[in-house]
């Protein structure tokens, strides 16, 4: 991929992303093997106004060395250092950048339960740090192509092909292109995405009633202080930024414990780098009680008992079928794009910022009005080309969803 192509991402990754002020930290998180990129995209990050860019490296094939190789104490522990750095996070409130490029299944083989105990013994250190920065900094999450993940995606293709390709798709999906203005175009799509907000945000549904005919038949109440969010957020000061790119999603957080029937999944997913495919989960009094897999089944039983509320739904979100990534038809095996692509929903925490004046509130007052809390939030894609969406107010019916895309 060209240089100045690259650069125009990176740009767009620094500023729209994470629209770093001037004069605060970042903190970037990316793979060993991405150099070249990361070398760009600190200097666009400079150049927006960063006073110093912290990276944090990592390489997938260490990550499984250390799985295969430490004890389970060693890995359970949570260093001095460690911790003296997270606390450093919540007073300098730097950036967080995102790059991810990993293998979707880079990490098979590597022992579930061991790395399930060590993220259980470690979430109580660390939990109290991530709470304390939560909604008060900006992040985003975006993605630059491995060989080992384009293979994946493009198995039939040479390794170069597979990776100029992923390139490409990736570049698409965050509105780049050579002669464009990104910038622009996403204030354009985050318009779009508010209006769509607004049109839902009117009628506040009580629950939502998803019906497909591979087996979908599901209902969700929503939480009466909460909205639908998409595209841009904004911090505690202020400030806007893009979690996500690509985003096309509209999403809330619905009541944890209010949920009823059975979900069937129609894309595969990524989970700790391994996948779990052909998979249903049935709910009761909002938790899911019932589940099956053809592929990954011990796995996602790992995913759904990781704690007590890993059972329990922290979001829904809403993507029409003519999406321009599911338009793609590429399944990416990574949810920063599948995600895109179907309408989803995620097991584990909610997100507070789909409460009314969430600002202004503790986690533990939007945990009481039904915002889920867990150590896991996971997306999996449950949209159908028949998928349809209705949403009840006082027993008032409103078609949200038909044939798997916006019924208006
Ligand atoms: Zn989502
Ligand atoms: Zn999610």
């Amino acid at each position: 991929m060209k240089k100045t192509i690259q650069r125009k991402y990176a740009r767009l990754i620094a500023r729209t992303g994470a629209n770093i002020q001037k004069g605060q930290p970042v903190k970037l998180y990316a793979s060993v093997d991405q150099y070249e990129f990361v070398t760009i995209l600190v200097d666009e990050c400079y150049k927006a106004g960063a006073s110093k860019v912290m990276m944090e490296w990592d390489y997938q094939p260490i990550t499984k060395l250390d799985y295969r190789h430490r004890t389970l104490k060693s890995l359970s522990k949570v260093e001095k250092w460690e911790e003296e750095k997270l606390k450093l996070m919540t007073e300098e409130l730097p950036c967080r950048i995102y790059i991810i490029s990993e293998d979707p299944d880079g990490l098979k083989g590597v022992n579930q339960e061991k790395m399930q105990k060590a993220r259980i013994a470690r979430y109580p250190i660390i939990k109290p740090y991530r709470d304390a920065i939560e909604n008060r900094h900006q992040w985003t999450i975006a993605a630059v192509p491995s060989y080992e993940w384009a293979k994946k995606v493009f198995p039939d293709l040479t390794k170069s092909q597979a990776y100029n390709k992923l390139w490409d798709a990736i570049l698409k999906t965050v509105h780049v292109t050579e002669d464009n203005d990104p910038v622009a175009e996403w204030e354009e799509h985050n318009k779009t995405l508010r209006e769509k907000c607004e049109w839902l945000n009117s009628y506040k549904f009580d629950y939502l009633h998803y019906k497909s005919s591979n087996g979908t038949d599901f209902k969700a109440w929503l939480i009466p202080e909460g909205h639908w969010c998409g595209g841009a957020e904004l911090t505690k000061q202020g400030v806007v930024f893009n979690p996500n790119m690509p985003t096309e999603e509209v999403f809330t957080s619905p009541i944890a414990g209010k949920a009823e029937g059975k979900v069937v999944s129609t894309m595969p997913l990524s989970y700790e780098g391994q996948l779990i495919e052909n998979f249903w989960i049935n709910f009761k009094d909002g938790k899911a009680v019932e589940w099956d897999a053809e592929k990954g089944q011990s796995l996602l039983t790992k995913m759904i008992t990781m704690d007590e509320t890993a059972s329990m739904l922290g979001e829904l979100a809403l993507i029409p079928k003519n999406s321009p990534i599911s338009e793609s038809g590429i399944l990416f095996y990574e949810t920063l794009f599948d995600e895109n692509a179907s309408c989803h929903i995620a097991l584990g925490a909610g997100y507070n910022d789909t409460i009314d004046g969430h600002l202004d509130m503790t986690n533990e007052e939007c945990r009481a009005l039904g915002i889920n809390d867990s150590m896991i939030h996971v997306d999996f894609m449950i949209g159908a080309d028949d998928m349809e969406i209705t949403g009840y107010k006082d027993g008032k019916a409103t078609k949200i969803f038909e044939n798997g895309t916006w019924a208006e």
